[in-house]
């Protein structure tokens, strides 16, 4: 770290944010009698707050978001050469960094060929929500609208998204919501909703077919599901499961739209998490790891056939897709995105994320040996959680508060990770590990360890 740093007197910036900032996802009044952190400066997978103390960030910036670490000068550099040169234009004009971003990116995704720009996963996934209403007017007299959700799925803050939305922790209070989202049951095997069966995946497929067909397929425009649910639980899906799904959209004619807002751009091993599976989706969204939070882009991706749908029509003026983000236009993102993608294949960071994530699980498994308050370990490349139990037979979740007491703990010893949303019984349980795709085994060994001692700790 730079030694000018420490020289540098934070006192007023914690004033500042103390007095100004309303924080994410915070509840401001603990918050005002807590040790504030503020992150000041960051190296590979390493965080330095106000106080000079060092982090290993096991979180990727907190969101599964900076993929390739920190202090990545060449993305850097390239945001900056692109914004002396042109920062801006609306989205209806072509841009440099867009078009070539776009032929990167979607080479990387057969079957998909248009990418439509814009600025957060919320937003990408509203796009995709406005494309399926659009063409049940378009082709089914607004009738095929409806959109199907999963529960513990999280596709968004916004009211459109929260109306799709399966953790019932964050929408309370949020409502009226958004009618014609319609929720399937949740596929973690380890909270199986049908006993203990060998076909889980198959019952998981079942349960989706008996909401479609109660009600009715002809009302049905698309599902939207995570690869793996992230903030959900970390919930990677059963035998058979995407199959199945894929199988059900064809025979219904129901658009499949995954949500790779979390999964896309590496974190689990491949380009995106649906690749695992062999699955064909209609639209994909995408944001977070897209520029690794360099700047902000967010991205929906569809087949030639739905693009096409939107200009079949031309003598119809309303026969195209009346949407706009103004940030959409920015440039800054496409750049940093482009960098993104050549660090992530010059440096092997895929393979590199196969091979820290096996050793990540294989650490986990371990640890779920050695503690009984370890009930499950779930993972995919680096995406994996840890869930707790208070007892291994009745699965009862732990306490959250001995839960967020291992997340401190790991703190106060300098290791970043994070934990399952708050508030909701059998389901703030799960801790959450996603470092970057640049992990060493080192930092993989440290972080497990530190989470073992913390368990031993908060746990006994
Ligand atoms: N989809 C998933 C799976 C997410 O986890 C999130 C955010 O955490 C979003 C969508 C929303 O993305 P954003 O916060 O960029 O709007």
């Amino acid at each position: 770290m730079d030694a000018s740093f420490l020289s540098n007197d934070f006192e007023d910036v914690v004033a500042a944010d103390r007095t100004n900032v309303w924080h994410h996802m915070t509840q401001h009044k603990p918050y005002e009698s807590s040790d504030p952190r503020i992150i000041v400066e960051g190296r590979g997978m390493r965080v330095w707050d106000q106080k000079g103390k060092e982090h290993l960030d096991c979180v990727s910036g907190g969101v599964w978001t900076v993929n390739v670490g920190y202090g990545r000068e060449s993305i850097a550099d390239a945001v900056r050469d692109q914004l002396v040169k042109m920062n801006y234009f609306a989205g209806s004009a072509g841009s440099i960094p867009g078009a070539r971003f776009s032929e990167r990116l979607l080479a990387k995704m057969p079957g998909m060929s248009r990418l439509y720009y814009c600025n957060s996963g919320s937003e990408a996934n509203e796009k995709a929500f406005k494309m399926v209403r659009q063409l049940s007017h378009q082709r089914h007299g607004g009738k095929k609208s409806k959109i199907l959700y999963r529960e513990r799925d999280y596709h968004g803050t916004t009211i459109g998204t929260l109306s799709a939305g399966g953790q019932d922790e964050r929408n309370a209070h949020y409502g009226p919501f958004a009618p014609g989202f319609v929720r399937v049951p949740h596929c973690l095997e380890y909270r199986s909703q049908y006993g203990e069966v060998s076909d889980y995946g198959a019952r998981s497929v079942a349960a989706i077919e008996e909401v479609i067909l109660r009600e009715g397929p002809d009302t049905i425009g698309a599902i939207c599901l995570e690869p793996v649910t992230a903030g959900g639980g970390v919930i990677t899906p059963p035998e058979g499961y995407w199959e199945g799904v894929q199988e059900l959209c064809r025979k219904y004619e129901i658009l499949l739209h995954i949500d790779e807002v979390v999964c896309g751009i590496g974190r689990t091993g491949t380009w995106f998490g649906y690749q695992h599976y062999g699955v064909k989706p209609d639209m994909v969204s995408m944001a977070k790891g897209v520029a690794s939070g360099y700047a902000a882009i967010a991205c929906l991706a569809t087949t030639e056939e739905l693009f096409d749908a939107f200009k079949d029509n031309p003598d119809d003026p309303l026969n195209y897709f009346r949407d706009i983000s103004t940030f959409g236009g920015c440039t800054a993102g496409p750049a940093a995105a482009i960098e993104n993608m050549r660090i992530i294949e010059d440096e092997g960071l895929l393979e590199n994320c196969t091979a820290m994530g096996a050793r990540l699980m294989g650490n986990l498994a371990e640890l779920k040996e050695r503690h009984k308050v370890v009930g499950d370990v779930r993972g995919k490349g680096l995406f994996c959680g840890a869930e707790l139990v208070a007892d291994r037979d009745t699965r009862e979740p732990a306490d959250e508060r001995k839960v967020q007491a291992v997340v401190a703990d790991c703190m106060a010893r300098g290791v970043i990770i994070g934990a399952t949303n708050r508030s909701v019984p059998g389901f703030n349980n799960t801790l959450c590990f996603s470092p970057a795709l640049i992990a060493k085994p080192d930092d993989i060994d440290h972080l497990t360890d530190t989470v073992d001692q913390a368990l031993g700790k908060i746990f006994g």
